[in-house]
């Protein structure tokens, strides 16, 4: 699909579209978005959008150049992806690959990589990548996926242009009741015998996990902006605390640490 179907962005997409018709498209970007968002996705219909030359700025999806990234057999472009079995994380030979990849000469205008999970690539392995952000070839697009950017060096963030995907309401919206629910109840001083048989209901999986996460921290940062009338019956310096805990949760879940067991922390240290 070309950028057109990522409606609930269409400002970004707008911005997107005029760097790529007046010819300054940026060599590195992150893209940040929520666990339930297809950044990668978003990042090749990106790049067929920076490539297409029947809708230059939108990608057409059916020109030799959009099929071939959307089919995944575009040889200039290099996708990273974060690898272990237990935590999985992008690895500084990963980037050593990708690097020897960016130094061939492109058939095509461009050469393009796209590094999923950046946020969990080594300090080794950003060090690594700081190299070729500072001196890349004419040309080459690097995009950088990541759920928390915070966990990337400031080197890195400072040389990289920086767009925030919301991914849209659709996305978002179809778990919002059992999180709103679980929010009440902790509100409320529910047990956590009971918040776990709320969680148990709903969470069965570690993308649900990942959801619930996604759905509490943007209840909480609305009750922080006091958008929520709830925020009225808790402490700023709590709603601070619960927001750094659901963050810690993510983390865990980034990690791979058992998604039941997350949860379950993080219930315990926000109830207590
Ligand atoms: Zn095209």
């Amino acid at each position: 699909m070309s950028l057109d179907k990522w409606k609930s962005d269409e400002k970004l997409i707008a911005r997107i579209t005029r760097a790529i018709e007046t010819g300054s498209v940026s060599h590195a970007y992150i893209i940040e978005g929520d666990n339930c968002v297809d950044k990668e996705a978003f990042a090749l219909d990106f790049l067929k959008a920076v490539c297409c030359e029947e809708r230059p700025g939108r990608g057409c999806d059916m020109c030799l150049s959009c099929r071939r990234i959307d089919h995944g057999n575009c040889e200039d472009l290099y996708i990273v992806r974060a690898e272990g079995a237990a935590t999985k994380s992008v690895k500084d030979d990963a980037v050593f690959r990708l690097q020897e990849n960016l130094k061939k000469k492109p058939a095509g205008p461009r050469n393009m990589a796209v590094i999923c999970n950046a946020d969990t690539m080594t300090r080794r392995a950003q060090n690594r990548l700081l190299k070729t952000l500072e001196e890349p070839n004419p040309g080459t697009v690097i995009i950088l996926l990541s759920e928390n950017r915070e966990n990337l060096l400031d080197t890195i963030k400072s040389r990289c242009i920086f767009y925030r995907l919301s991914g849209g309401e659709e996305t978002g919206g179809e778990n919002l009741k059992e999180v709103n629910d679980l929010v009440d109840a902790l509100i409320e001083g529910e047990s956590f015998f009971q918040l776990k048989e709320m969680l148990s209901g709903c969470v069965k999986s570690r993308e649900d996990a990942f959801r619930m996460l996604d759905g509490m921290e943007r209840i909480y940062r609305n009750l922080l902006l006091n958008k929520d009338p709830r925020g009225k019956l808790l402490k700023k310096e709590d709603v601070f605390r619960g927001v750094e805990l659901i963050e810690e949760a993510r983390r865990d879940l980034i990690m791979n640490v058992n998604y039941n067991y997350a949860l379950k922390n993080l219930m315990l240290k926000i109830g207590g």
